[in-house]
């Protein structure tokens, strides 16, 4: 099953990719991780998209297409979560290309639903370990007091250069204008599942996997 979680920045999407993978054994694709990773390792691409990463504005398609026809191509297992991915109609459309080459589909398009007011407090509280991934949050789910990821058992707690408020403006408004007329294309393809992204971590988890099916 291929699946993509779409949704503005903060509703969840790297949270609920990680509960999928654990629970279904499918592979998270998030853009936003290559292209932290390809900035951290100070590649030559990375060394261009981090500026546009730190104002929230959209790395071009070019680029992010590109990350994801690499992936594509490799192993599938549970099948691919589509994470922060596509962000604009052109990706849609280049998605559905390279699924279309590797024999493969898109079985279903979750939108969670989160008001923005619990976008802009939910990402100002955020941190992810550094070394597996995973989200936390200062007020629902606090860095474990031992100062070790819960996860993994790593102490590199990470806070995201672009997780303040100018930069969360930017990129809620790089959402609304070119993310999410991808609702209206997915609806019309009959792929559309929206959640509520606003309840309790394993709430939204049971949501998800009754709109898998
Ligand atoms: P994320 O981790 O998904 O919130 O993405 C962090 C940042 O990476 C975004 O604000 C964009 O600058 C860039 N980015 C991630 N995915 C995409 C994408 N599919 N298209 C364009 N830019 C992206």
């Amino acid at each position: 099953m291929n699946i993509i979680l779409l949704g503005p920045p903060g509703a969840g999407k790297g949270t609920q990719a990680h509960i999928l993978v654990e629970k279904r054994g499918m592979i998270q694709l998030s853009t936003g991780d290559m292209l932290r990773e390809a900035k951290d390792s100070g590649t030559e691409m990375g060394k261009r998209v981090a500026e546009v990463m730190a104002r929230g504005d959209l790395v071009t398609d070019e680029i992010v297409i590109g990350l994801i026809r690499e992936k594509i191509k490799g192993e599938n297992g549970g099948g691919f979560i589509f994470d922060g991915f596509p962000r604009t109609l052109a990706q849609a459309d280049a998605l559905d290309d390279l699924l279309a080459e590797t024999g493969q589909k898109l079985d279903a398009v979750i939108e969670m639903r989160v008001d923005d007011d619990a976008l802009v407090s939910r990402i100002t509280a955020r941190s992810t370990c550094g070394s597996c991934g995973e989200v936390y949050n200062d007020i629902t789910k606090p860095w474990p007091a031992d100062g070790k990821c819960a996860n993994c058992g790593s102490t590199d707690v990470k806070r995201r250069a672009d997780d303040n408020e100018d930069s969360l403006r930017n990129r809620l408004m790089e959402y609304y204008k070119k993310t999410s007329p991808l609702i209206g294309y997915y609806h019309a393809k009959g792929k559309l599942r929206p959640v509520d992204g606003l309840g309790e971590i394993d709430q939204v988890a049971a949501s998800i996997d009754e709109a898998l099916g």
